[in-house]
């Protein structure tokens, strides 16, 4: 049951929130082999979110829908009461700014000129681990998007990262191998190879998602990731209701 969690259907260009936005995102993922799909719009959206529209979308696209939701995770915002109460299936907390450098932004990459790359690394996975030791997360987004423009760290990631995949693994929450970073400087999926074969020895679960932000991204370059999963050793994927996780066999 191939699901595709981080669908961006409202794009960067916003409300209004419809069926009719929504629906060749579901048309797409049918046409993809894709069974399920869930949408994670940014959170500076929440407000817009009408969540009568998801399930109008489930009766007419002839997918099941979930609802997430892509938290930008900073450590002085605290806005999590916003996110209760609500029938999320999954929250995504991803980090895309080291405190005010919204790094992965264009015309940004200057930022990553003007301080130590191991230093701009480690800052980054910290931010990461503080996101997944909130618990508040299911899926952490993109691992390691600071790698976006190319920049490598001098010390292995891995070493880099290990704090934060320790806090990810306590946590329970999963990784998703994200195919965006293939469109991207970088052209690699997050998270790195090396950085997935640490996550399955602490046996952090995956999904594979395309954070695609219009139809025609919705499951790229799936086949990859699922590839990389097989190699690493990966044999199945998470999905989720509610909040809870289940497990489907890796396709
Ligand atoms: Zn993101
Ligand atoms: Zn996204």
């Amino acid at each position: 049951m191939p699901a595709d969690y981080h669908l961006h259907g409202l794009g960067h260009e916003g409300p209004p929130h419809n069926v009719e936005r929504l629906l060749p995102f579901a048309r797409a993922a049918h046409r993809a082999g894709l069974t399920e799909i869930g949408f994670a719009e940014h959170d500076f959206y929440l407000a817009d979110l009408d969540f009568d529209v998801f399930a109008r979308l489930e009766q007419c696209g002839q997918i099941k829908v979930r609802v997430g939701l892509e938290v930008d995770f900073s450590p002085d915002k605290q806005h999590w009461q916003e996110l209760d109460g609500r029938p999320w299936d999954y929250l995504i907390g991803s980090v895309h700014a080291i405190g005010d450098w919204a790094f992965d932004y264009p015309g940004e990459e200057g930022g990553f000129a003007s301080r130590d790359i191991d230093t701009i690394y480690a800052d980054y996975f910290a931010l990461v681990g503080r996101a997944a030791a909130t618990g508040l997360f299911q899926i952490i987004g993109h691992l390691d998007l600071i790698k976006i423009y190319g920049h490598r760290p001098r010390q292995p990631v891995v070493e880099l990262a290990e704090p934060a995949l320790q806090l990810i693994a306590a946590s329970g929450a999963v990784l998703e191998l994200n195919t965006a970073g293939l469109f991207k400087p970088v052209a690699e999926i997050y998270p790195s190879p090396e950085l997935l074969a640490r996550a399955f020895e602490l046996n952090i679960p995956v999904t594979i998602s395309s954070d695609a932000h219009a139809p025609e991204e919705v499951g790229r370059q799936r086949a990859q990731a699922v590839e990389i999963l097989r190699r690493i050793g990966y044999n199945c994927l998470a999905t989720f209701c509610r909040r809870q996780m289940f497990t489907e066999p890796l396709a």
